[in-house]
């Protein structure tokens, strides 16, 4: 057998990379990690992360108007947004730290430079130093789309909005999904002037159709400006700083920044896969099976550059299911990517399991559907007027809660819990025999008739 340098290679520190380079190491392997950017990914360092304390921030502006209501004299208040974006910045360094300090206290090695395939068993370092490995784990994540069309560069993505030097006055962000929907919460809050362009009329296509329907309702009342039907045109900088941008089936708008959020294409150029014949994908994803094998036997790949499901949690999962199949004793490990819960932080946010009521629809056929149109107690006394939306979904044969979408305060919170009990299998009747905790938001989704 060949002596490699290393058991394990693995490009990119981020979620997936991480996970499976420290457990792989546990598991007695020698393992080295290349990372050309900062440890910790894009969830930790441009992501998740910060994107979170974003929202968190933004909620202030309305929990302190709502304090009113409840006894509280806020005159005064003010908003620094450098404050706030150092503040973040300086808790991601504390992360990166964090996460550095588990690989080396894993004996990972960290190469910080980028690292590309240049043979069998081999990768080379952006310094030129050659370094071969019995396996390869590709871990290099996603990065924005970016249209192409006249003046596109002018625009900015979820990237450079950690590191705005204000808040801009006005914002057209491009894009319905996730990224559009939070940023869109995030700098409405903060007060800029926002509008989401969008090439469809559908925001969060994946969600169901009730919940995307109350965001936005909500979303406009709020003051949120929806151009829909619209592809870009041009953007043209003019002379007093600020961009017009042209798009189709709508007036030209005059923005002091334009944001992406337009999907996330897999980082899988430049790595040198074709150098030993690693099969792609159309949108550039890397290719595996249900181990996270590629077609190459000693190369894996995990999270976002496979395009499977582009979340954390989900590469974390495949990372750790790598280095136990490849690394550990108790044989081959893959993850089951059905039921996977998710969240958009949006304002409000949405949570999400199982199936829609049209996907449930169609694969069923026969279902019933459960629903709680409410307005939470803390929006009441606050004069709000802004509705949660719980929704069950339920097989009519057999009783079992296939699905559950929520809108509201707390909705990601909510849902974790209610998410063990949707993989779990559990009915209707299971639900119905749960005490409510009252008062709460929560217990809707034991009261639902
Ligand atoms: P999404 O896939 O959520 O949304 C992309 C949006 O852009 C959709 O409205 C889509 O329209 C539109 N779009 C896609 N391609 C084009 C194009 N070529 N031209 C114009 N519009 C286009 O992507 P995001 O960028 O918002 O986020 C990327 C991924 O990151 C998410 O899918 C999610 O997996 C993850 N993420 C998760 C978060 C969370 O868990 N809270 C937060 C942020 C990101 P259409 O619907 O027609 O395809």
């Amino acid at each position: 057998m060949a002596d490699y340098d290393f058991d394990l290679f693995t490009i990119g520190a981020g979620s997936g990379g991480v996970r499976a380079s420290r457990v792989a190491s546990a598991y007695g392997a020698k393992v080295a990690v290349a990372e050309e950017y900062r440890v910790g990914g894009t969830c930790v360092i441009r992501g998740c992360v910060p994107k979170k304390m974003l929202v968190y921030g933004a909620h202030f502006a309305e929990d302190l108007e709502d304090a009113k209501q409840f006894g509280w004299n806020i005159e005064g208040k003010s908003f620094d947004w450098v404050r706030l974006r150092d503040a973040i910045q300086k808790d991601i360094t504390r992360l990166n730290g964090l996460y550095t300090e588990t690989l080396e206290n894993h004996d990972v090695t960290i190469y910080n430079q980028r690292a590309e395939i240049t043979g069998d068993h081999e990768v080379t370092l952006a310094d030129g130093t050659v370094i071969t490995a019995k396996y390869i784990l590709i871990a290099t994540g996603a990065q924005p789309h970016v249209p192409s069309f006249p003046g596109c560069e002018l625009g900015i993505t979820s990237n450079e909005a950690f590191h705005l030097d204000e808040v801009p006055e006005k914002i057209l962000i491009a894009g319905g999904g996730y990224i559009a929907n939070e940023f869109a919460g995030i700098f409405n809050e903060f007060g800029s002037k926002v509008c989401i362009m969008n090439r469809s009329d559908t925001l969060l296509r994946s969600y169901d159709a009730s919940l995307r329907d109350r965001l936005l309702q909500i979303s406009i009342m709020k003051g949120i400006n929806f151009h829909f039907h619209s592809e870009f045109e041009k953007i043209e900088k003019l002379e007093n700083g600020r961009l017009l941008v042209h798009m189709t089936n709508n007036d030209p708008v005059e923005v002091d920044q334009v944001m992406y959020a337009t999907g996330r294409v897999p980082n899988s150029d430049g790595l040198g896969l074709e150098n030993v014949g690693v099969d792609t994908g159309k949108r550039g994803e890397i290719v595996v099976d249900d181990y996270s094998q590629t077609n190459v036997d000693y190369i894996y790949a995990v999270g976002d550059v496979t395009n499977r499901v582009q979340l954390t949690p989900v590469a974390i999962r495949e990372g750790q299911a790598f280095a136990d199949t490849v690394f550990g004793k108790d044989g081959p490990k893959k993850v089951d990517h059905s039921c996977i819960p998710s969240a958009v932080f949006s304002h409000p946010p949405i949570a999400a399991v199982g199936l829609t009521e049209g996907e449930a629809r169609n694969s069923l056929g026969s279902i019933k559907v459960y629903q709680s149109d409410f307005r939470p107690m803390k929006n009441v006394l606050a004069g709000r007027n802004e509705r949660g939306l719980y929704k069950m979904v339920v097989d009519a044969a057999n009783d079992k809660v296939v699905g559950i979408h929520m809108i509201g305060p707390e909705s990601a919170e909510i849902m974790q819990a209610a998410a063990v009990a949707v993989k779990a299998g559990l009915t209707k009747a299971d639900f119905d025999a749960t005490t409510a905790i009252h008062p709460s938001m929560a217990e809707e989704l034991v009261l639902l008739k």
